[in-house]
Order: structure tokens, then C-alpha cells, then sequence
């Protein structure tokens, strides 16, 4: 009997993959489109140069998992081609305006502030050869017998020692026992496409239902020509469409580096579709034409010059049902750039005696929708399969009793890892929080210093919240020690995991400022002067003082209650 069946050939189901291979287990993996990769998904023009029409970036700061693993795979990365300036065409009827992010996050009289270049995307890399380059390289040393393409799980039976896995292979149903099962699937994916025999626990249920797919109902754009003919006009490709007739919000260069010998001959463009699901069916028929119509407002006519071989993507990934579930269609709730909700523990927990197991960058409480989320989904399932694997699995906190010194330390760790998976969390709906802030004091025609209690306020609700984690933090205390004067050993720690988190949401709520139609009419905030942004920082740096004291607090207290034990 197969030991571990892996269902999705996603990111996440390949990483796990490639680890239980590097061990020695015994794995499939079943994918049910024809092709591996997932919302991954690299398309190549004619010449073939690559264009990402699912995920573009990732984000050194924030998301050490992925950025390792690029590294490892021996593939090239490089910087978002970003000077911190953007076109922005917020009306159809006139010509794009020059934004200068730079120009507003860092007034020129200030020259302590660093340099915004990459303010646009946020430091943000991408992968030469597109994101498919990292799907290839894990793909290629596995043995392909495993991998099996075009098998779509319909069902799950659990049998008590093993489990059934009822698959389609074309017309052909068919059956495959295995000890475990992981699902590297998006939780409503599963929920929709799976049977569960017997049916899940109501709580699992709720908590596959509530973890929206990130992305889902998005479409994306590419457009590959021969040359980057809008740097000669000193563009760096960047553009905002923020009018009612818009078909693509944002777009971006899509170039592979200018130099190196992963370079691709053709250059490329692309760009997320600002239409909804429904809107974007209506529009069909037309797509092309307005897609090629908006390009040559941006950037000119050469947009459209056939001398420059232009070549056109699309990809909806709300017609995927492997990505978009019935619940995240009719949703179609979530613009680009607020992060929805994920790394439910329930879903992060071994099901029937450890042999149902939820994986996806979804269910990660770390980079959770993102490529971090499924790698660190991968991480999580391949301890739990090899702890699995081993026997050993125990409660760690009842047996606290029992650790010696460096199991001690791990168990510190553990908990310092589950506090940092909780900051990124927060951190990802900082935006969400900001928005909603925003909303609700211009419906309450609130709006002076709109920016500045939005942004405080936000940032202070996490750092309240975190003050009570690190209550309830059950760290090792008796491993604690107490340095002069007054700083607890492990407050560097802990502080660490805020550094550059209010100035990545300040910059990111100034970008949705500057594009947000309801802020047009109020110019303070629409382009926050330098002046201002300079007093949100001090605002910032006052919550920031506050908050660190009193972590520093909580951690002394907990050392000293071990010295006086
Ligand atoms: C348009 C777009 C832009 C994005 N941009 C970024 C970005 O810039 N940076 C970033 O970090 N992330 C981005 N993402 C998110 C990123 O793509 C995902 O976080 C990541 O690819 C998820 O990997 P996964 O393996 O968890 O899930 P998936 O890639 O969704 O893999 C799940 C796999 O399961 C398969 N499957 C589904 N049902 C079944 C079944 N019944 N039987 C068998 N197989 C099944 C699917 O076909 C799929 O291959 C973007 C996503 C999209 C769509």
C-alpha cells in the first residue's frame, strides 16, 4: 500500500513532494489538470519569452521560505524594475499623469529618509524564466512514475488503518489505497471537489469554507513584443488605471533581466484585469480590443506596432473550479491587495488519527496565498508526515516537564515561530484594517487627518494584540535570562519581527491613496504632502516606543517569575 498520496501538483504538493522524496518515503502525487504548477502558470510567446499570468513576486523581507528555495534551485532572481514612479490614468478621456512615489514617501528636504526605489512593488523579485522556471526545477529530479497529470481526486474514504482514493484519469474512475493523504489543494477547492467518507467534522467543514483562495477571481494580462519600447521613453512600465472603463488596473514590466544568460530575446508587459467576474464575461467578446486600446493610452501606439511582434496572454482563473471554488465565484469579493483570511489551525491539525492531512499555501500561518504560504504549508505537512512517519507524536507542552536543555530550546523556538507566524498574519490584514478604516470615516464624512488615524490606528491594534499574545506565550521560562540593565535577552528577538512593518503599511496605504477614486476629493490625503507622511512616521515611532517598553515588560516579568520560583 502507498504510504502518502499527495493530492495537487501546486507548489506546495511539489515542494512536499521533492522533501519525502529527498527521505526516501514512498509518494504520489495526483494533479488533476494536464499540467503541473497550479495558479503557477508561465506562458511563453512564440520567441519564447516568458510571461507569469499567476504569481510574479516575491518578497525577500518577508518571505525567507521562497526566497531560500529560488536560491537553492540555483535559479536567477532579480529586482521589480521600479523607480518609485507610476503612470496613472484616472481618466479615459485624457493622457496618463507621472505619480512619484518617491517624490511623496520621501520629501527631497529630508535626506536622513532612504531611497523609495521599489516603492511601487514593494521590494519585490521576481524569477528569470517566470515563476514555471521554480515548478520545472522541482519537478525535473522526480521520478515521473509519481507524478501522475490529468488524475482529479473525487473522493476520500477513510477505512480506519488506511485510506480510499476514488480518482478520474479521463473517462476511467478508479481507486488507490494509501496510509496518509494530504490535500496540497485551496480548503474551498476541497470542500467543493471532494467527497469525504464519513463527511467531516462541522468544524473542519466551517473552516475550509472560510479560507478564501487568494486570487481566485482574478485575470491577468501579458503582452510579449520584441523590444521594451516604452523604457525609451523613460517608463519603467508601471501603470495605474483607476477609471470607470478600465479592463486592466494595474500594469507592470514583465522583462526578463537586462542581463545574464537566462535573458529571454522578447520583452514583455503585464497587468491584472479591473474588471469582475461578471463584468469580464460581458466583455468577452471585446477583450482584445480594449486590452490593445488601453495598452496604447498608456504607453503609445507602438503598444500596438506590429513591427514589434506583439503577442497577447490571457488567463481567468475564476473559470479554473481547480483554483475557484463556487463560494470564492460568487464572492468575488476581494480587489487586489487586501489579504484575506488564512492559516486556520484547525486546517494546520492531523484529521482522522493523522491520516487526512490540508495543505496549500491557504492553510499556512506564515505567507499564507502566497508562494511563502505553500512552501511553508509544505514544511508543516512534511514534519507532521515524517513525525507521523516515526511514531513519535506527543503533546510538547504536557510534557514541558520532561525536556531536557535542548529540547527546551526548541520548544522556545517553536513558540517564538508560531508568535512570528501570528505577526505576518496580522501584518497581512494590516491593509484590509486600513481600508476599512478608511471606508468607514468617509462614510461618517470624517475625513481630516484620515491617513494618520488610519495607519496609527491600525498598527496600534496589532501591537495591542500583541501584547496579549506574548501574555499567553508559553515560552520555556525557566530558560529565560535577564540582561542589565532591564532588557529581557529575548526582546530582540521578539521586536525584530516588527522591524519595517509600519513603514511597509504607510507606503502601501499612500499607493492606495494616490489611486483610490473615493480620496480624489480630498487632495491631503489623496497625495499626502512630505510634511504630512513626516508626522504619521513620528505618530508611528511614538506607538512604536510605547509598545516595545511594554514587550520588554511582559518578558521581564516572565523571567523574573522563574527566578523567584
Ligand atoms: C493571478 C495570480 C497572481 C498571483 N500573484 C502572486 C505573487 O505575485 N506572489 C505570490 O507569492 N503569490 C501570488 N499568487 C498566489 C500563488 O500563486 C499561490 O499562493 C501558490 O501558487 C499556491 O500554491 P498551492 O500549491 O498552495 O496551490 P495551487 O497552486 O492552487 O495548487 C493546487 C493544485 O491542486 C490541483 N487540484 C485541485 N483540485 C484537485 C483535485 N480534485 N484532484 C487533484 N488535483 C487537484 C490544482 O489543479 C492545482 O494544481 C498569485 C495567484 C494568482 C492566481
Amino acid at each position: 500500500m502507498l504510504d502518502v498520496a499527495i493530492i495537487g501538483g501546486g507548489l506546495c504538493g511539489l515542494a512536499l513532494a521533492h522533501s519525502l522524496q529527498a527521505r526516501g518515503c514512498d509518494w504520489r502525487l495526483f494533479e488533476a489538470r494536464e499540467r503541473l504548477g497550479g495558479r503557477v502558470l508561465t506562458a511563453k510567446a512564440g520567441d519564447g519569452t516568458p510571461v507569469d499570468l499567476g504569481p510574479t513576486w516575491f518578497w525577500p523581507h518577508t518571505q525567507p521560505t521562497i526566497t531560500r528555495l529560488v536560491a537553492d534551485l540555483g535559479l536567477t532572481s532579480f529586482e521589480q524594475l521600479d523607480d518609485g514612479r507610476v503612470l496613472h490614468l484616472c481618466d479615459p478621456n485624457r493622457v496618463p499623469q507621472t505619480v512619484s512615489l518617491t517624490e511623496q514617501l520621501v520629501p527631497a528636504d529630508d535626506p536622513s529618509t532612504p531611497a523609495t526605489a521599489g516603492a511601487v512593488h514593494g521590494g519585490a523579485r521576481r524569477v528569470a524564466g517566470g515563476v514555471g522556471a521554480v515548478i520545472d526545477a522541482l519537478a525535473l529530479p522526480l521520478p515521473g512514475a509519481r507524478l501522475r497529470a490529468g488524475h482529479r481526486l473525487e473522493a476520500v474514504v477513510d477505512h480506519g488503518d488506511f485510506v480510499e482514493l476514488r480518482l478520474r484519469f479521463g473517462e476511467a474512475s478508479y481507486s488507490v489505497n494509501a496510509r496518509r493523504v494530504v490535500l496540497a489543494l485551496p480548503p474551498r477547492v476541497a470542500d467543493a471537489s471532494v467527497q469525504f467518507v464519513p463527511d467531516l467534522a462541522p468544524d473542519v467543514r466551517a473552516a475550509l469554507q472560510a479560507t478564501p483562495t487568494w486570487m481566485a477571481t482574478a485575470a491577468k494580462a501579458g503582452f510579449t513584443y520584441s523590444r521594451a519600447f516604452w523604457r525609451d521613453g523613460g517608463h519603467t512600465g508601471n501603470a495605474w488605471v483607476s477609471h470607470a472603463q478600465a479592463m486592466l488596473s494595474e500594469v507592470f514590466d514583465a522583462c526578463d533581466p537586462p542581463e545574464g544568460a537566462a535573458r529571454s530575446p522578447g520583452a514583455a508587459l503585464a497587468g491584472f484585469a479591473a474588471l469582475n467576474v461578471a463584468q469580464r464575461e460581458s466583455f468577452a467578446r471585446g477583450r482584445d480590443l480594449l486590452l490593445e486600446s488601453q495598452m496604447v493610452q498608456l504607453f503609445g501606439p507602438e503598444a500596438a506596432d506590429p513591427a514589434l511582434q506583439p503577442q497577447r496572454f490571457w488567463h481567468d482563473w475564476a473559470l479554473d473550479t481547480e483554483t475557484c471554488s463556487p463560494i470564492d465565484r460568487a464572492s468575488d469579493a476581494l480587489p487586489v491587495g487586501s489579504h484575506p483570511h488564512h492559516g486556520d489551525p484547525v486546517l494546520a491539525e492531523a484529521h482522522w488519527d493523522g491520516r487526512l492531512h490540508f495543505g496549500g499555501s491557504e492553510t499556512a500561518r506564515q505567507g499564507g496565498g502566497y508562494l511563502e504560504g505553500a512552501l511553508v504549508a509544505a514544511g508543516r505537512l512534511r514534519r507532521q508526515l515524517l513525525a507521523g512517519t516515526m511514531d513519535t507524536f506527543r503533546p510538547r507542552e504536557a510534557a514541558n516537564d520532561r525536556l531536557d536543555v535542548s529540547e527546551r530550546d526548541a520548544g522556545n523556538e517553536q513558540h517564538l515561530e508560531r508568535f512570528a507566524a501570528w505577526v505576518a498574519s496580522e501584518h497581512g490584514h494590516a491593509m484590509a484594517r486600513y481600508r476599512e478604516r478608511v471606508h468607514q470615516a468617509l462614510s461618517q464624512q470624517e475625513a481630516d487627518g484620515l491617513t494618520q488615524r488610519s495607519v496609527v490606528s491600525s498598527i496600534e491594534s496589532i501591537y495591542v494584540a500583541a501584547l496579549q499574545q506574548l501574555d499567553t506565550l508559553p515560552l520555556v521560562t525557566a530558560h529565560l535570562s535577564v540582561e542589565n540593565p532591564g532588557r529581557c535577552a529575548l526582546t530582540p528577538r521578539v521586536l525584530e519581527l516588527f522591524t519595517g512593518r509600519a513603514d511597509q503599511l504607510l507606503a502601501d496605504a499612500v499607493i492606495f491613496n494616490n489611486t483610490s477614486c473615493a480620496l480624489s476629493n480630498f487632495p491631503f490625503e489623496h497625495r499626502p504632502s512630505g510634511d504630512y507622511v513626516r508626522s504619521i512616521r513620528r505618530d508611528l515611532a511614538s506607538a512604536w516606543q510605547s509598545f516595545s517598553a511594554a514587550a520588554n515588560e511582559r518578558l521581564l516579568a516572565k523571567a523574573r517569575s522563574v527566578v523567584s520560583a
